[in-house]
């Protein structure tokens, strides 16, 4: 496994820490410490940065006007760009663009019209609808929403959780069932939210303090036939596809704040003293830092060797799952670590450490929770036969 940089990587990673250093972490100063959006007139000259540096629409094809950036040095970039206190919610509150419903390039030349291009310009914004009450972690069973034919429309009836962003989005896809149990019999349908029968039923409040999560009530919604992208009955193959590549950068952005946190406890530790003493001169804290540093070195090496597998154009459904799992529980005690070492300061709203705490939980479960990871690993190890 070669996980030497290039040079351009390298000039990557160092343009990118100087942006997060220099135009993202200031503006928080003066922002709430749970904010998750930047108002526009801050936003729009990031994204001129953003722009300048050749970086934006990290994940966007050339044909489309992007960089097709490498999986890699996407990781990389998602390392540096989750470096601040919303950097968990909204890495650098999206100044780096990018499709977010990566499987829109999926779409037919008239839905890229009307939804993926406007998407890429950031007129548009679209949400992912898998989870459901009835289970997130195994929707290929547990998806209980129903579209049934009715002419040139399909007529959706059900209820979607936890959908990320529905309430802010002018589209999203939709995983519904059109045929008989299990993978082959769901759907993917493009839909606008304001048609009728589309209700953001509640936001719902979880321990991250931004609106986030939302229950979304479909009821007698009329979709065009056209809408449906990729194949009926093709539904799970665009969502796994999507879940297997989101799932590195994903890992990355935990590694991110992570990096931060113990950075931030090395240096706390070496002027905070106690009992005549710098905090750093304690073996007990000494070796909670080394415990950081051993976290830290084995999820990075992990998550680039996930990343570097499928840019090389190799199965990586298993190194990925490895990779999110260990860098989402390794990211998580880092952090907790480098809090216990802040004292009551870790917990204060002056740093962002217990944004970070709380926010990095959500990510053992959002994704894939850990154990589903563990499944899909023992999947690899024991044969597909495992259910
Ligand atoms: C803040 C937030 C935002 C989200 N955003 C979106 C979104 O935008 N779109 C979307 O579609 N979904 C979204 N999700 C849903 C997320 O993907 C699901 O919560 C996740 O997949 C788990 O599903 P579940 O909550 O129904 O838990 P369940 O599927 O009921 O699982 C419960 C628990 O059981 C355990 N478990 C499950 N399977 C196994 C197994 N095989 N072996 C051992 N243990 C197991 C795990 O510990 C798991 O946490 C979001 C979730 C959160 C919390």
């Amino acid at each position: 496994m070669d996980l030497a940089l290039s040079d351009e990587q390298r000039m990557i990673v160092e343009m990118v820490r100087r942006f997060v250093a220099e135009e993202v972490v200031p503006l928080e100063d003066d922002l709430d410490p749970d904010a998750d959006e930047l108002p526009a007139e801050l936003l729009a000259p990031l994204i001129e940065k953003t722009k300048a540096m050749g970086l934006y629409g990290l994940d966007t094809p050339p044909e489309y006007g992007g960089p097709d950036i490498d999986l890699v040095t996407r990781s990389l970039i998602a390392i540096e760009c989750s470096q601040h206190r919303a950097g968990l919610y909204a890495p650098c509150y999206y100044a780096f663009g990018g499709a977010r419903q990566a499987q829109m390039f999926e779409a037919t030349e008239p839905q890229k019209e009307k939804y993926l291009y406007p998407m890429l310009a950031g007129e548009l914004k679209a949400f992912f609808a898998l989870s459901e009450p009835s289970g997130g972690s195994d929707p290929a069973r547990a998806i209980q929403t129903r579209a049934v034919r009715d002419g040139d429309d399909w007529v959706l009836n059900g209820t979607k959780l936890w959908i990320s962003g529905a309430d802010r989005a002018d589209y999203g896809l939709v995983f519904a069932r059109t045929g008989g149990p299990g993978r082959g019999g769901v759907t993917c349908f493009i839909v606008e939210t304001d048609w009728p029968g589309f209700k953001v039923r509640r936001i719902v409040h979880t321990l991250r303090s931004a609106k986030y999560a939302t229950e979304i009530q479909l009821e007698d919604l009329r979709v065009p036939h056209e809408n449906i992208l990729g194949e009926e009955g093709g539904g799970f193959a665009i969502a796994n596809d999507r879940l297997s590549r989101q799932r590195v950068p994903y890992a990355a952005e935990c590694l991110g704040v992570a990096i931060k946190a113990h950075e931030m406890a090395v240096e706390y530790s070496q002027l905070r003293e106690t009992f005549g003493a710098t905090l750093s001169s304690r073996q007990g804290i000494q070796w909670m830092l080394v415990e950081n540093e051993i976290d830290l070195r084995s999820a990075r090496l992990l998550v680039l060797d996930a990343a570097a597998k499928a840019d090389r154009g190799e199965s990586f459904r298993t190194e990925s799952a490895i990779a999110k799992l260990v860098a989402a529980e390794a990211g998580g005690r880092v952090v907790d670590r480098s809090m216990q070492i802040h004292g009551g300061l870790g917990v204060a709203k002056d740093l962002p450490l217990e944004r970070w705490y709380r926010e990095i939980r959500i990510r053992r479960i959002g994704e894939g929770p850990s154990e589903v990871q563990k499944h899909v690993i023992a999947r690899d190890i024991l044969g597909a036969g495992l259910r």
